[in-house]
């Protein structure tokens, strides 16, 4: 009898400070789930981000269990959003490369990772640990964010990662040496961003609809950003 072929699961994996995690992240992790047919997203909070001593607003970085209870009350009632703490249990600076390295023998042969990140943060992916290995690795998914053009993603793809070409109709960069593909997805921008709720917090101001009620609760009865 022939066996149907185990269909192999596609996990996204959306890295980020998340201090605190906000509607924006929710709307990215959501749109590449459904534009790609992702089986989950993974978020991964860093515990000690490596481009960070603290905010670029200055200010302290929020505990890692702080923003790690943010994230679980943000994710708890959608099934395929799941947290990892994968971060918090090294006590050495949470190089992606070193998360994936981590992960990838856990899922084995049961899943495909896809590596999902802002325009912006990839713009920037040359200061990276180890940088070049990671499409061998993983696929990359680059969420347009405003401001930042397909030229300008194509331009660092092409300075820093050899043989890929683009493919107009998939907006996918491939090569034929490495397993993992850049992919660009285009969703309506969501303009809310971790410092500007900090900021709002800090001000007294209203953060209702920026980030879910449970996260808003959750800064409130932890006085946090004050
Ligand atoms: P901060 O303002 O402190 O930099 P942030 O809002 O940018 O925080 P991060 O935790 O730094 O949040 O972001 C994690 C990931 O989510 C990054 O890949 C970033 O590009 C992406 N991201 C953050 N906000 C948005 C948004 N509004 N729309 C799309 N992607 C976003
Ligand atoms: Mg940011």
């Amino acid at each position: 009898m022939v066996q149907a072929a185990e269909r192999k699961q596609q996990i996204g994996l959306l890295g980020g400070t998340f201090d605190p995690v906000h509607n924006g992240h929710l709307a990215v992790a959501g749109y590449v789930l459904q534009a790609l047919g992702l089986d989950a997203v993974w978020f991964i909070p860093a515990a000690l981000p490596p481009h960070k001593d603290g905010h670029a607003d200055g200010r302290d970085i929020s505990a890692f269990a702080h923003r790690l209870a943010m994230l679980q009350a943000a994710v708890a009632e959608i099934k395929s959003f799941v947290v990892s703490d994968i971060e918090a249990k090294r006590s050495t600076p949470s190089y992606s490369i070193d998360t994936i390295e981590i992960m990838l023998p856990q899922v084995g042969d049961q899943a495909d990772l896809l590596f999902i990140i802002g325009a912006d943060a990839f713009l920037e992916i040359d200061t990276w640990k180890r940088y070049r290995e990671l499409p061998t690795l993983v696929s990359f998914v680059i969420i347009s964010r405003p401001n930042y053009s397909p030229e300008a993603i194509g331009k660092i793809i092409s300075e820093n990662f050899t043989g890929y070409q683009y493919d107009h109709s998939s907006e996918t960069w491939s090569s034929p040496n490495s397993n993992g593909s850049f992919i660009l997805q285009h969703m309506e921008p969501v303009l809310i961003s971790s410092t500007d709720i900090r900021e709002r917090v800090r001000k007294g101001k209203d953060i209702n609809g920026l980030v879910p009620p449970a996260v808003a609760d959750y800064i409130r009865t932890h006085g946090l950003y004050k």
